[in-house]
């Protein structure tokens, strides 16, 4: 339901969880952050209030300077620890809100190849799905381009790729997507108000966007792999 990522400067963690409390008012069921540090992804997930989680990593911290974290409102699979998001496939980590129409074609698809499933979601597809591009040598960006092409319905999403600590690939259809430019960092949310403590400089991404981001630099591809470009907008809201 809510959306963050962060390429910081910083320890991510409690970024992150600050983010996604921001995002709260939206409501939600279960929450999770995955991290890089020295190129190694993991991830904490808890069923329940934001507050789990933050206990959660109390005992189990998450190390790393590059995250992304997801508050879930259960579409498809029951509201578990195992469905809750960020979902990982191999080196890939993904947090998605909104529905992959298509998951069952994908699921078959994906089946007919020998890939088993640990979730209930619709959203496990997507990071199968690039994972299998990896998997047949392409590059962390095209095997998200990739998958994003084959996806229908309407979300926004986030990727993190093991090994990649400059690199968060972000996604708009049908879900709204805003990119944050910081001084040396770079952020993605589902709103501006999840923004807010870090920066007030905001790109909005248009309907089928795609955004490759570093800490300094953003790339914009329109849904046709077209590069374009947004406007940067100052953003106020009262923090
Ligand atoms: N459809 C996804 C799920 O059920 C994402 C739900 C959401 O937007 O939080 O896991």
């Amino acid at each position: 339901c809510g959306i963050v990522g962060v390429l910081g400067k910083h320890e991510v963690a409690p970024i992150l969880v600050e983010a996604l409390k921001r995002l709260e008012y939206r409501g939600y069921d279960s929450a999770g952050i995955a991290t890089i540090n020295n190129g190694v992804l993991d991830r904490r997930r808890a069923v329940g209030k934001l507050v789990n989680l933050s206990d959660l990593l109390v005992h189990e911290p998450l190390a790393g300077k590059s995250g992304i974290g997801h508050t879930r409102w259960a579409t498809h699979g029951a509201p578990t620890l195992n469905n809750a998001h960020p979902h990982r496939a191999g080196a890939v980590a993904v947090v998605h809100n909104g529905i992959i129409e298509n998951f069952r074609e994908l699921r078959a698809e994906l089946a007919a190849d020998g890939i088993d499933f640990q979730t209930d979601t619709d959203t496990e597809t997507v990071a199968l799905l690039a994972e299998r591009f990896l998997n047949r040598g392409e590059t962390p960006v095209e095997a998200a381009m990739k998958t994003i092409d084959r996806l229908e319905g309407a979300f926004a999403l986030a990727f993190l790729v093991e090994g990649e600590d400059d690199l968060i690939i972000a996604a708009r259809r049908g879900s709204p997507l805003a990119i944050g430019h910081g001084d040396g960092e770079m952020y993605v949310g589902s709103d501006a108000i999840a923004l807010a403590p870090l920066t007030d400089r905001i790109t909005y991404l248009e309907e089928g966007d795609r955004a490759l981001l570093t800490r300094t630099t953003l790339e914009i591809r329109d849904a046709k792999g077209a590069q374009v470009s947004r406007p940067v907008k100052t953003v106020r809201i009262d923090s």
